[in-house]
């Protein structure tokens, strides 16, 4: 894909955790320069053709993109990302399906965990923030608690009760990898793993979980996330080189006010590394 200069290949609307519809997601990214986006919804297609329309309207090209929650090793949850797959293949939606289906019960189960620590009503509460009832996702609790009073912000509820280990937080069997990668490789797409940076794993640990990702057919690596800082982008940059992965530049935008970074804001990739945008 030639003469991209302002790439942002993961953000989220409210057909998962997003504050902003999916057309109003592209109208921002177009507002901010971005000429090469991809919405990325958690574990959803819904609104990959509300976003695709509106960009083909403004002339921004467009990627059809997902977040797959997976499970990994010792109960850890990792976020794969799809990018370029097909909204309509059925092996990708069936097994989509099959992993938001968990979510119901896992938001009462939190409610309940809530509701033993001073917080009742999590379960109501959250689905009012829920653009989508088969996504209730902890964002939504997370602005829930912060409407209630007992946090200033999202971030501050998840190091409080919904990060793994505080009171609300609930394990969750997610998709394995090979599934999320099966998916994605059967609906053509390219398969990146999501924000590098942000998984509590040893050096161990990652350098498994990069070879695994690799043999079942992974090909790139968020290198700049907006829950990156320099340091992490230089770490992820010579990953990408010792492993061979492409490179991606994502913003991992929910909202304004809730985001680190605002749709398109991160600096460029460092030169040498191949964007994954070169096979999309
Ligand atoms: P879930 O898929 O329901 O487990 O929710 C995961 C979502 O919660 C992520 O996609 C983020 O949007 C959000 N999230 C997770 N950890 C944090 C955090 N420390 N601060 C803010 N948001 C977070
Ligand atoms: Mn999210
Ligand atoms: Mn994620
Ligand atoms: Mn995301």
């Amino acid at each position: 894909m030639s003469a991209v200069r302002n790439a942002d290949l993961h953000c989220h609307s409210t057909v998962s955790d997003g504050l902003l519809a999916p057309a109003s997601v592209v109208w921002r990214a177009h507002a901010n320069g971005v000429d090469l986006l991809a919405l990325t919804d958690h574990d959803e297609l819904g609104g990959l053709a509300e976003a695709r329309a509106a960009a083909d309207e403004v002339g921004l090209r467009f990627v059809d993109g997902v977040e797959i929650s997976i499970s990994w090793g010792d109960d850890q949850t990792v976020h794969i990302v799809g990018l370029g797959i097909d909204p309509g293949n059925a092996a990708l939606q069936d097994g989509l399906r099959r992993i938001r289906g968990g979510r119901d019960a896992r938001a009462e189960r939190m409610a309940e965990e809530l509701a033993k620590v001073g917080i009742p009503g999590a379960y109501e509460g959250a689905l009012r923030y829920a653009g989508n009832r088969a996504l209730i996702s902890r964002s939504h609790f997370a602005r829930y608690i912060v409407e209630r009073g007992h946090a200033r912000d999202v971030k501050s509820v998840f190091d409080h009760w919904l990060a793994k280990g505080k009171p609300g937080y609930v394990s969750h069997a997610w998709a394995t990898l090979e599934d999320a990668l099966a998916w994605i490789v059967s609906a053509g797409g390219t398969a990146v793993i999501a924000h590098p940076g942000r998984y509590r794993l040893s050096a161990a640990q990652r350098m498994e979980l990069f070879g695994a990702f690799k043999d079942l057919g992974g090909k790139g690596i968020e290198v700049l996330s907006g829950s990156h800082g320099p340091d992490e982008t230089r770490e992820f940059a010579s990953i990408a080189r010792r492993f061979g992965f492409l490179a991606s530049r994502a913003s991992d935008f929910h909202g304004p006010g809730e985001s680190w970074i605002d749709l398109g804001k991160m600096p460029p990739l460092p030169d040498d590394l191949t964007p994954v945008w070169s096979v999309l």
